[in-house]
Order: structure tokens, then C-alpha cells, then sequence
């Protein structure tokens, strides 16, 4: 069997360094970057980390507005598909990249696995949200990362066969936090002790797009009851730069501005923050696995186990529930195993094995 993969996004990055070496032990992949994140800071530094094959074929489609970026990733990505002969296409998550993916595979008659397939935040104004609806649709194989994945796919009638595999992120985020303790030295070099800052991630489009929101997000840095270390992200700090706010937050003297992190880094602070502020997936998720607080910055999540188990808080950009949120004393007692173990990659492969026998009878 040959499966195509795509990927653009640094989450996808992640995702994809769990399992295209285990996929390659058994079938041919080629491995296709849109070029969605084309920053090396956003790319490069997570395939050497994360010792990821090299991409086959780079379809360089920068950074252009989200259906000129769409359009555009599938009149690159339709003919190596087809060149390819491929027997799937495999997609990872949310993006513009997972949708162009899609919907290129269904337009040449491919057969579709969406790996993080059925995660829903039931809030349809998050473009992410659209693109899994559309994706999981389009699917002929949905691997999930949650039982929750599972029964919302089942609750939408979707027409594939859908499985329980674990979260891949999760498989690679085990993996590494041990490794990033011992090799990153950026505590130090930020001037931090573990235990005693927080870390911040905001990129949504719903906080930093609309200029309102994002002076919100500005007034709740502003508030911070700690030390901080904000890795900003090119899309927040071009916002900031053009809603001219970009000097009251390089003037907060407890909060660290920093370029975005490569893994190990960004890791290493996350797995020794006193908590979490983000309103990113895969963050709120890899504090659960590093037993780190959480305070998302969104009205909803995907990842409604980290909330009832009540180690993440749903906060918006509503500064007094985030410093309540902040102030709590304690963690909660109960840590279970979420999201599968570190073996996701392994049941992806397994997966594929059993659908593509099916589907070959
Ligand atoms: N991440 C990183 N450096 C940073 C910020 C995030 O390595 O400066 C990693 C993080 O550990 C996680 C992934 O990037 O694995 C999350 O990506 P992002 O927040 O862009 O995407 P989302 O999960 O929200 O789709």
C-alpha cells in the first residue's frame, strides 16, 4: 500500500513524527508539505528534533489568505497524488492543510484516513472547527484520539469506519518530555525557576484577528499574577504590530517575549510552569500529560476530559476567571491516562492494516 501524507502545520509536524517511521516499516509513504508553515521556526526545527523523514515534495504555498491557501495547496497537491498511484491519503487535525488535503483526495477518488478525526468544540465560528466537520465527512478511515471522538462521529452518522487509536501528539509529547528536561537550558537562559512562571500560547484567529479581542488579551498579560514567558507566535505578533500593541506587552517587565520555540524548549517550560495560559489544542493537552495546570483562553475545547477532571479551566478572555483560575491552590487528585498511553502511533499502523484489508476484499 502507498499512503500519502500531508502535512503544513506545526502540530501536524508533531503528529506526523509518531507515525510516518512506524507507517514506513510496513507500507511506502511520501511524505508531501504544503508549506503552510514555511517559518523554520515553525518547521524545520520540529523535523530535526523530532528526527521526522525529510518531506518527498515540498509544494511551497506560503502564507496567502485561507481559500487562496486552499486552492492553491490542492492544484499543487492533485498531481502528485496521482503520480503517486496512492491507495490513501492520510491527514492530521484541523488546517487549511487538512482540508486541501481532503477534499484534493476526494476530487481524484482516493481514499481518505483523518488522524485526530472527530474532535468537536461545538463552536462553529472556529474555522478549525468547520474544517474537521468537512474533513471526518470526506473520510474513509477516522482515527480518533478520544472515546469522545468516537461518540461524537457516531452522533454525526459519518459514512467511514471510525476507531479508537490514542492521541498521536501525546505519543510524541511522552517521548520527549524527559528528553527536554535533561537537554534545554531555557530556564536558565530566560532567567525562570520551575514552579514559579507561567507560559502563555495565543494564536486563535477568534482572540487575535479582531482587534477588540485582542486588547483583551493584552489587558489579561497585563494582569498576570506571576513571572511569564510568551513564545508569540508570527501570526499574534503581526496582529500586535498592526493594532499597535505591540509595545505595552514588550513593556510588561514580568512577561518574556520570545520567537516561537523549537520542541524541546518549549517542553522543558511547559513541563515546569507553575500553569499553563493558551488557546491552543494540542497545548491544553500536553499539560494534562505533563500534570501542569491549564487555563485555556477559549469559551470551549475540544478536549472536554481535561475539564471535568477539572486540571483545565475554560476562561475566555475574561481576566477575573482567569486570575480565579490562577489562584486556585492544589491540583486535582485524579490523573488518569487520557490519551491513549504513547501508543497511538503503533494503533494508527494496526488500523490501517485492518482497513486496508477490508477494503482491498
Ligand atoms: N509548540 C512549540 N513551540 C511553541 C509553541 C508550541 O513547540 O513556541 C508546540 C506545542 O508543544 C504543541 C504544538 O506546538 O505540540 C501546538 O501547536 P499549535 O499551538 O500551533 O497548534 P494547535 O494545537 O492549536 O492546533
Amino acid at each position: 500500500m502507498q499512503v500519502v501524507t500531508l502535512v503544513g502545520n506545526r502540530p501536524q509536524f508533531v503528529k506526523a513524527a509518531a507515525v510516518s517511521k512506524l507507517l514506513r516499516e510496513r507500507y511506502g509513504e511520501l511524505l508531501v508539505h504544503s508549506g503552510q508553515h514555511y517559518d523554520s521556526s515553525l518547521s524545520a526545527v520540529f523535523f530535526e528534533q523530532l528526527d521526522l523523514p525529510a518531506a518527498d515534495v515540498e509544494l511551497g504555498i506560503g502564507p496567502v489568505s485561507g481559500s487562496d491557501q486552499i486552492g492553491l495547496i490542492m492544484h499543487a497537491f492533485e498531481p502528485i497524488l496521482r503520480d503517486a498511484e496512492a491507495d490513501a491519503v492520510m491527514v492530521y487535525g484541523d488546517t487549511n492543510t487538512t482540508l486541501a488535503g481532503a477534499l484534493t483526495a476526494a476530487k481524484v477518488g482516493c481514499p481518505l484516513v483523518h488522524v485526530e478525526a472527530g474532535m468537536r468544540s461545538f463552536d462553529s465560528d472556529m474555522p478549525e472547527e468547520r474544517n474537521r466537520v468537512i474533513v471526518d465527512h470526506l473520510a474513509s478511515l477516522c482515527l480518533c484520539s478520544t472515546a469522545t471522538a468516537l461518540e461524537n462521529l457516531a452522533a454525526e452518522e459519518i459514512r467511514g469506519r471510525s476507531e479508537l487509536v490514542g492521541d498521536v501528539m501525546a505519543d510524541v509529547s511522552l517521548a520527549m518530555m524527559p528528553v527536554a528536561r535533561e537537554r534545554s537550558n531555557a530556564l536558565p537562559a530566560l532567567g525562570l525557576e520551575p514552579g514559579e512562571y507561567l507560559l502563555v500560547t495565543a494564536h486563535r484567529a477568534g482572540n487575535v484577528d479582531d482587534p477588540a479581542r485582542l486588547e483583551r488579551l493584552v489587558e489579561l498579560l497585563e494582569a498576570l499574577p506571576a513571572p511569564a514567558v510568551f513564545p508569540v507566535h508570527p501570526r499574534t505578533r503581526v496582529r500586535l504590530e498592526t493594532g499597535g500593541l505591540l509595545d505595552r506587552v514588550t513593556a510588561l517587565e514580568r512577561l518574556k517575549l520570545t520567537p516561537p520555540l523549537g520542541y524541546i524548549d518549549f517542553l522543558c517550560l511547559l513541563s515546569n510552569a507553575r500553569a499553563v495560559l493558551t488557546d491552543s489544542g494540542g497545548v491544553q493537552k500536553e499539560a494534562y500529560l505533563a500534570a501542569i495546570p491549564c487555563v485555556t483562553l477559549r469559551e470551549a475545547t475540544e478536549w472536554v476530559e481535561t475539564v471535568e477532571l477539572g486540571w483545565n479551566v475554560l476562561v475566555g478572555l475574561d481576566r477575573a476567571a482567569a486570575l480565579e483560575a490562577l489562584a486556585r491552590n492544589g491540583s486535582p487528585r485524579e490523573h488518569p491516562e487520557l490519551y491513549g498511553g504513547g501508543s497511538a502511533g503503533q494503533s494508527v499502523v494496526e488500523a490501517i492494516e485492518r482497513w486496508g484489508g477490508a477494503n482491498t476484499q
